[in-house]
């Protein structure tokens, strides 16, 4: 059967998603995917009443939930990578994201006071797993926020779908979290374009070319708001309570799995250039590009084949 690529674009898990199939019957790989997606995000949403997580949000203190063996994935796999990154990634941090996003919706900084008592309220320990049960037990007062792994777990499940219905190259992009299936189908590696932090939407600074990975990358400038004239970005470190401000403008994580490639990306940008290093080298990931705040680049080792510097920057491997 002749192989013909399909591509399209649509909004879902509140952000754009990018695919490009290429198999024998692409659209119904597609439409089948979507309806996926669609289905995770009923599933993982915070702001759904009837998501996995606003169920276990609600039941806080009360009991435990029993919850889907994805979700149950998913809590098992985040509360490892916070175990990696010393709590830098944690999934409780959701009453301090609350906090800081009633903030920018009122243009009024959070006290020290509410940033304290939010910060109570945001024990990585909180949630007990059950695996057996296949439940799940969060402390009174807390709530998890999956904001920082659900689309790399989202990216996965996508690309063993596309494999299992019978694609031999497939590209996916939910809101900068990049997966791809095998090669692009002229057998070329994909070439997967990293975001310049300063400059508008779709200039790269630098690209990874990649087969069977995913490319995550985590920075301040994607998301934030303005209060009081001041840029506030929505990646928080649970040491001081405020929006991480480490010696990074982005990091890019380059695994196999989107899952860890999407925390492990959220953990080194709060951590900073040198502790991030020792993360990527101590998770095992395929490897990592960091932008500094000097706008310098930094490859871990074994990168620098597989990554294309498109500007005039320093670049070292570290
Ligand atoms: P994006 O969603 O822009 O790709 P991230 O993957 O870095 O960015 O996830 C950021 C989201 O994760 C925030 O919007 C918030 O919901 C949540 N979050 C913020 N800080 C942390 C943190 N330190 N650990 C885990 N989740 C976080
Ligand atoms: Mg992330």
């Amino acid at each position: 059967m002749m192989k013909t690529i399909f591509e399209a674009q649509d909004f879902i898990m509140n952000t754009g998603v990018e695919q490009k199939i290429c198999g024998p019957a692409p659209r119904s790989i597609y439409e089948a995917s979507v309806e996926k997606l669609h289905m995770l995000e009923d599933r993982m949403s915070f702001y759904r009443d009837e998501s996995e997580t606003s169920l276990l949000n609600r039941h806080a203190g009360k009991e435990a939930v029993k919850l889907s063996k994805d979700m149950m994935f998913i809590l098992e796999q985040a509360q490892e990578f916070a175990y990696l990154s010393k709590n830098t990634f944690h999934i409780l941090l959701a009453p301090l994201v609350q906090l800081w996003r009633n903030a920018g919706a009122k243009n009024k900084l959070p006290s020290h006071d509410q940033i304290s008592d939010a910060l109570a309220l945001c024990d990585s320990e909180n949630l007990v797993l059950d695996k057996t049960a296949g439940t799940a037990y969060l402390k009174a007062g807390s709530m998890i926020d999956l904001g920082a792994i659900g689309k790399g777990f989202a990216a996965d499940v996508c690309c063993d779908f596309y494999r299992e219905l019978g694609a031999s190259s497939a590209f996916i992009n939910l809101g900068g979290n990049v997966k791809t299936l095998g090669k692009r189908p002229d057998g070329k590696p994909w070439a997967i374009g990293l975001q310049h932090p300063d400059k508008p939407r779709g200039n790269s600074y630098g690209a990874i070319l990649c087969a069977d990975q995913s490319v995550v990358t985590s920075g301040a400038y994607e998301r934030y708001q303005v209060i009081d004239g001041t840029k506030y970005h929505h990646i928080m470190d649970g040491q001081t309570g405020y929006p991480s401000a480490s010696d990074l403008k982005s990091v890019t994580v380059i695994s196999e799995s989107s899952i860890q490639a999407d925390a492990l990306s959220t953990a080194a940008f709060v951590m900073g250039l040198k502790k991030g290093v020792d993360l990527i080298y101590n998770a095992k990931c395929t490897g990592a590009v960091f932008f500094t705040a000097a706008n310098e680049v930094y490859l871990t080792k074994g990168m620098k084949p597989h990554f294309r510097l498109m500007e005039r920057l320093k670049c070292y491997e570290i």
